[in-house]
């Protein structure tokens, strides 16, 4: 299959007055046309950072030191303001984290509507915009008669992901990001949500990247993962195969839990010791405090991605 998203290396860190975050430290990895892509770690592991990173919207604080955001030959990085505004939600759409608190209170949805059509200097005519989102709400499976002119606050938090979903498709774009889609969202308003994303991927033909720390959401809905740990990628490939069989020490440590979470939470072992601060963080592989097979070398220098296969790559000594 096609890559339609290439990054290489990349880097971030948020200035503070206490020193630098290295919240995005080094970063690979690329998404095949028409898949869906998992980034699943814990809070704090810098999942956000990386997709921010990825499409430059992160806040005014933050520094990219290096890399590469490869999209049809071009590096994203590399592109002035004016050429990426063409490519932002035309070709790649983000929903960030929490999106549903942007919704402005005092507007209807259907002027949130208007609104994202005029901040991209589209010259659609009224009409036609009213029939986009006409379009696009019934396509999230709202009844756009009553949704569209509802004000945020009348619509349930399940409502509010759909509507974000249909904005976010306005300008119908080839890739479609989105930060913990279903968090914050009850069981059932979860699994809805990842079944219209699966149906939406097929009919528009998608490609889905999502970050989320819940690992049985990207169980169910992705093709491939990858494992942030520390501001690290740990460990990718194809999602059933690195839940089924782990390789990453700390991806171990994290589907066991989950496992006897399920099973047996009496024996529910969990990793010793917590996650460091990005601040200053561990040297060598950031995981090497917290791992029973950590040796010399894991403390000097940062392991690079071994490729187990052509599908899976870990980024750990024990697989050199
Ligand atoms: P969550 O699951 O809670 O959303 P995350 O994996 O998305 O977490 P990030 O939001 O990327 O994590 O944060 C990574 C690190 O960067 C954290 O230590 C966080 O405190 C820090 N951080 C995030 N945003 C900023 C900011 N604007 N300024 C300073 N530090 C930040
Ligand atoms: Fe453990 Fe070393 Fe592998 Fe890091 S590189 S996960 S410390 S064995
Ligand atoms: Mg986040």
């Amino acid at each position: 299959m096609r890559v339609i998203l290439s990054i290489n290396n990349l880097r971030a860190v948020y200035l503070v007055r206490e020193g630098t975050i290295k919240a995005c430290d080094g970063v690979s990895f690329d998404i095949e046309e028409n898949t869906v892509y998992a980034i699943v770690g814990e809070s704090a592991s810098g999942k956000s950072t990386i997709i921010e990173a990825m499409t430059l919207t992160l806040p005014p604080n933050s520094k990219i030191l290096e890399g590469e955001v490869i999209y049809n030959g071009r590096d994203l990085l590399k592109l002035s303001e004016n050429e990426l505004r063409k490519i932002r939600w035309s070709e790649i759409a983000l929903v960030p984290q929490a999106a549903q608190q942007s919704l402005n209170p005092t507007m209807r949805i259907i002027d949130h509507f208007f609104d994202t059509v005029y901040a991209h200097h589209k010259n659609w005519q009224n009409n036609e915009i009213v029939k986009k989102a006409e379009e696009l709400i019934a396509l999230v499976r709202l009844d756009p008669k009553n949704v569209l002119y509802s004000f945020p606050h009348q619509l349930s938090g399940g409502m509010k992901q759909r509507v974000l979903i249909a904005l976010s498709l306005v300008f119908k774009p080839k890739i479609l990001i989105l930060d913990e889609p279903t968090s914050a969202l009850d069981v059932l308003t979860q699994a809805y949500i990842i079944q219209l994303l699966k149906d939406l991927k097929k009919q528009l033909k998608l490609t889905l990247i999502f970050v989320t720390h819940d690992i049985a959401v990207a169980a169910e809905l992705s093709d491939r993962i990858s494992v942030v740990y520390a501001g690290n990628i740990v460990e990718s490939g194809p999602t059933r195969d690195v839940l089924k069989d782990p390789k990453h020490p700390y991806t171990q440590g994290l589907v066991n839990s989950i496992m006897s979470l399920i099973s047996d939470p009496e024996k529910i072992k969990g990793i010793p010791g917590d996650p460091p601060s990005l601040l200053d963080p561990p040297s060598g592989c950031r995981f090497h405090p917290r791992c029973t097979y950590v040796r010399e070398e894991c403390k000097k220098e940062k392991p690079p991605m071994y490729s187990l296969n052509s599908n899976r790559k870990v980024a750990c000594y024990l697989y050199k």
